[in-house]
């Protein structure tokens, strides 16, 4: 499956009807013959390496503290192992991942980093528990329920009456990666508003036909990407310098061009942001 159908089609892990499912049920799924396993570690830390099988088989004793169950693939149940570290970082592996392993990698880091983080309630400070099968966690204190967090954050295509592409660099990324615009959600703000003050506090263009584009996680800490197109009604940059440090309208024969010669880089394969240059550049943008 290639990433452009990957978040819009129905997901891959069936879970629901296991949710409710107890610790004996839980306990004998994973020591199952069918069980698999992904190692993560809070801050996205994977123990994984390219080539291998994402999934490895389960060889030790089941916790319901460390161990989350994902849900189940056609051929066997699958779960997340926390780890106190790993090796290896979920995005920097992103190249190497397969297509087909993405969203499991994804909910297994999305979960880790969560429950690293929920160790006490935010309401009176106790300590919490996990609630197995481990989508959630309680305080038995108050008493409540905790469910994992995500940060909305926009990211958005921004093209100009010639069909150019806008694409900026932020300066912590590595030497001659740029990609599109994004930024998180603030209180009280509409999607759509977070677009429009992110491209213009970033550089200072005014855009209209803001279109929803389409969504996916980012679990990096624990980011839901929401891509959306635009047009720009100016064109004149005003860079902010901080989070922006250049940026440049591209039409597509430039950006080729650019690519390859190796003078652009581009944002990673599995993320938003690269689909949504693709689509650009095959005329699959919507507006
Ligand atoms: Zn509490």
């Amino acid at each position: 499956m290639n990433d452009s159908k990957l978040w819009l089609l129905p997901g891959q892990l069936d879970s629901h009807a296991d949710r409710t499912a107890g610790l004996d049920w839980l306990a004998a799924q994973w020591a199952g013959p069918k069980a698999r396993m992904v190692a993560v570690a809070p801050d996205s830390g994977i123990e994984w390496s390219a080539g291998l099988p994402l999934l490895s088989r389960v060889d030790q004793p089941y916790d319901p503290d460390s161990c989350f169950y994902l849900g189940r693939l056609p051929d066997g149940p699958v779960f997340a192992r926390m780890l106190p570290q790993a090796q290896g970082e979920v995005r920097e592996l992103l190249d190497d991942i397969p297509s087909g392993d993405i969203q499991i990698v994804f909910a297994a880091a999305a979960l880790v980093n969560w429950h690293s983080q929920a160790g006490f309630c935010p309401v009176c400070g106790n300590a919490t528990k996990v609630e197995p099968p481990g989508w959630s966690r309680s305080c038995p204190v108050c008493p409540r329920e905790l469910f994992p967090r995500t940060d909305p954050a926009v990211i958005v295509a921004i093209r100009d009456r010639d069909n150019r592409l806008l694409l900026g660099r932020q300066p912590v990324w590595p030497p001659r990666r740029m990609s599109v615009f994004a930024g998180f959600v603030e209180a009280g703000e509409s999607l759509e508003q977070a677009v429009h003050r992110e491209v213009a506090e970033e550089v200072g263009i005014k855009l209209e036909s803001v279109c929803y584009f389409g969504s996916q996680p980012w679990p990096f800490p624990r980011s839901l990407m929401l891509g959306f197109t635009a047009r720009a009604r100016t064109t004149q940059q005003q860079i902010d310098g901080e989070e922006i440090e250049y940026a440049r309208w591209f039409s597509k024969a430039e950006f080729t061009q650019a690519v390859a010669a190796g003078e652009l880089l581009l944002p990673n394969a599995h993320s938003i942001a690269r689909r949504m240059i693709n689509g650009w550049l095959g005329d699959t943008l919507p507006l």
